[in-house]
């Protein structure tokens, strides 16, 4: 199979002046939307309307072993209460697990991947996989499947943290785009569904600044355009962990949905916005977006719960 055009053009306008903008929120379900996530959703909209642009929401729910009960409902019910709207209907990655394969199938004929037999147990506590299997030439059914990476340092230059460099072989080392189970990683995924939307701008946590390099590896090696980056710092509850699913984050409560907006956009720094119908306290923060009153660093300081 082979992987369709984008939808949209990557980067520049007909007079090809003007940067076009596509934006996404992308969230996993493997838990219910939290105070964090609504940063991450009003940032990614305001930048994305702020530009005149687009702005998409993804369900990631590739690793079904991690979806949380309900929480599919859940994003949908928060989007509905903070009125926030897709402007093209909600991808589920699920229902795309061909166009991943594809994607694989286009790195194999490069010889850029290669099936690994390894388990957790032969790998142990090393992190960094040294690409033991990268000469068995395994057969792919029933394996990992690792991206070859090679010794060069990969930078990009984040809208928010500056300048970020990883050498994923040292780093890293070759790296799983598909379970041996069959479940397509992240990272692979991320990558294929960013360029098949067209998306130009990724606005989301700083805790995904690390995975930066690797999409922007595999981006290189599928031959699509580079994307402009801006990792937003994350909110920290009481005890100084950054709120998540595992830290067990508050569920967003959409009975409150005006305060909890207002204390998004003020917790990234904007000007405060009246508190009103979601929609139009949306409107105010577009029309009022800067991006340089967002905290600088990697951590909003604050109580969130
Ligand atoms: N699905 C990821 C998450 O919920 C975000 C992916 C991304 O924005 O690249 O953490």
């Amino acid at each position: 199979m082979l992987l369709p055009n984008p939808p949209l053009p990557p980067s520049f306008d007909n007079e090809g002046d003007r940067m076009v903008y596509t934006g996404r929120f992308a969230p996993s379900p493997t838990g219910p939307l939290h105070f964090g996530s609504l940063i991450t959703a009003v940032a990614s909209y305001c930048d994305a309307k702020a530009n005149q642009g687009t702005w998409i929401v993804r369900i990631e729910d590739t690793d079904i072993p991690r979806i949380y009960p309900d929480s599919e409902q859940h994003i949908l019910k928060c989007l509905d209460a903070f009125e926030f709207e897709s402007d093209v209907e909600i991808i589920y990655q699920k229902n795309r697990l061909d166009l991943y394969d594809a994607a694989i199938e286009q790195l194999q004929q490069k010889q850029l991947v290669y099936a690994c037999e390894c388990t957790r147990k032969i790998l142990g506590s090393n992190h960094i996989y040294t690409g033991t299997c990268r000469e068995k030439h395994l057969d792919f059914a029933n394996q990992a499947i690792r991206v070859k990476v090679s010794d060069q340092n990969i930078c990009f230059q984040d809208h928010l943290q500056g300048q970020h460099c990883s050498n994923l072989q040292t780093d890293l080392g070759n790296f799983v785009l598909k379970r041996r189970d069959g479940i397509i990683n992240y990272q692979l995924a991320v990558v294929v569904d960013d360029y098949l939307q067209g998306i130009t701008h990724v606005v989301r946590g700083a805790d995904l600044l690390d995975n930066t390099e690797r999409q922007i590896w595999l981006g290189q090696l599928l031959g699509y355009p580079q994307l402009e980056y801006m990792h937003l710092p994350l909110a920290m509850n009481a005890q100084g962990q950054k709120l998540s699913k595992q830290n067990l984050a508050h569920a967003l409560d959409i009975q409150h949905a005006p305060e909890l907006l207002s204390q998004a956009i003020s917790a990234l720094g904007q000007q405060p916005v009246d508190i009103d119908q979601p929609h139009k306290m949306l409107a105010q923060a577009v029309a009022q977006w800067d991006i340089q009153l967002i905290p600088k660093g990697t951590e909003i300081q604050g109580i969130f719960k």
